[in-house]
């Protein structure tokens, strides 16, 4: 039976959040079977997001994360987990993928998703103008064996496995059943609050493996890139309100 592709976004209201919404939603909704998208929002649900996800005809879920948002920008820490509370309460089983909003999926990532039995990682390119070259950061396999990892500048610091928040999922049966898993744990999700940048992943996938041997490369040799990380945001950028003109040639 091929399983069901659980979609977890973070998103929050800036001017780039439209474009970036309709380029997730449009590469999603030619994904077949359909997957579920399962979109959070911090504090409110926001017109700008619901109108945006209203017309997509992906099949999603508008959550909103209603715990108190720290001071300093938590990149969609709670927002993660908001999502994957919902997934254990209502048992949702399926392949969970934290897809953020600003990356560029293609199609064969979430057919190779099906794939994965119990974790599954790959390489993500990231693209960063101000390094000027493509920036690699994920397993390196043989077969589908998790042999090393592409380091970088992040990999400095002492993280347990290099890998973007957007190349790795896992199987959602790990969040209620901890006897299918080797390790066991607390809650995993617990885990992700106040982390220092860089170490969410790492963080949470040390909860759910115990090395390399419980990894399966994606596809098997991981050697084609499925997806990319751009670092582009401009965050204070002024937009119209709700992507709507009030009034003739409105100042922003
Ligand atoms: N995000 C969010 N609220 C925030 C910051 C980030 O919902 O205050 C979301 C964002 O929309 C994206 C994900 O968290 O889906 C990762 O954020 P970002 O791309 O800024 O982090 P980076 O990729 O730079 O680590």
């Amino acid at each position: 039976p091929r399983k069901l592709v659980i979609v977890v976004t973070p998103t929050y209201n800036r001017a780039m959040q439209a474009y970036y919404l309709n380029r997730v939603a449009q590469t999603l909704r030619l994904v077949e079977p359909p997957v579920l998208w399962i979109v959070v929002e911090g504090n409110a649900a926001s017109f700008e997001t619901s109108e945006i996800l209203r017309k997509t005809g992906v099949m999603y879920r508008h959550l909103v994360c209603k715990r108190n948002m720290t001071s300093i920008r938590d990149r969609g820490v709670h927002q993660r987990n908001t999502a994957l509370e919902h997934i254990e309460l209502h048992k949702l089983d399926g392949i969970v993928y934290f897809a953020d909003d600003d990356n560029i999926y293609t199609l064969e990532l979430f057919q190779s998703l099906r794939q994965i039995s119990r974790f599954g990682t790959w390489p993500v390119a990231m693209l960063a103008p101000s390094k000027n070259k493509a920036i690699l950061e994920g397993p390196v396999c043989n077969g589908s064996q998790v042999i090393g990892w592409h380091t970088n500048e992040k990999s400095k610091r002492l993280r347990r496995f290099h890998v973007d928040m957007s190349g790795f999922a896992f199987n959602s049966t790990i969040l209620w059943d901890p006897k299918r898993w080797r390790r066991p744990f607390t809650h995993p999700t617990r885990q992700l609050d106040n982390l220092k940048e860089g170490f969410q992943e790492t963080t949470f996938i040390e909860q759910v493996v115990a090395d390399e041997s419980d990894m399966e490369g994606v596809p098997p040799d991981c050697s084609r890139i499925l997806n990319w990380h751009l670092h582009l945001d401009a965050r204070d950028v002024p937009y119209p309100q709700g992507w709507t003109i009030q009034k003739n040639l409105e100042a922003l």
